[in-house]
């Protein structure tokens, strides 16, 4: 993703705004069915990134919700118009992942990895050149690997 930091994004009814200071924004999309139940529609976007590096500014709340790893993660929204901002995932402290649809810049984010393709809506066609994973990555070094964070 081109632009530079910071990058901004903030929720459909502009009450919740915020910024990310980093060098560049990795995204992937994810097909489980929890991702298309918080994005309503067939694939959540994922945007890893450092939690001291996201600045928020207006009220969000919160919900929190068992994941697969038996881990849990928090879910930020805003209030006001529920657009869900950010997730915190407790087995990885200091990283959250922003929603890519919320940036403002959103169309210059390219999935990197395409995860739980096991329950991927079939008229979905996903770029030969993208690497699929069938469910996630298990360990940490997966994950780097995914995201071209490794080394
Ligand atoms: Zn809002
Ligand atoms: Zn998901």
């Amino acid at each position: 993703m081109g632009g530079g930091s910071p990058y901004e994004g903030g929720c459909q009814c502009g009450a919740v705004r915020y910024s990310v200071e980093a060098e560049r924004l990795t995204a992937y999309a994810c097909h489980c069915r929890e991702c298309q139940k918080q994005s309503a529609s067939a694939f959540g976007l994922s945007v890893p990134v450092f939690e001291a590096s996201l600045n928020v500014t207006g009220m969000t709340a919160s919900w929190r919700r068992p994941t697969d790893s038996g881990s849990h993660t928090r879910c930020f929204f805003c209030p006001t118009c529920g657009t869900r901002l950010y997730h915190a995932g407790e087995n990885r402290p200091g990283l959250v992942t922003v929603k890519g649809g919320s940036l403002d810049d959103a169309g210059q984010l390219q999935p990197v990895a395409h995860i739980w393709t096991a329950s991927k809506q079939s008229w979905v066609v996903l770029p030969a050149d993208v690497p699929h994973w069938e469910y996630q990555p298990e360990t940490q070094e997966e994950w780097m690997e995914l995201l071209g964070w490794a080394n």
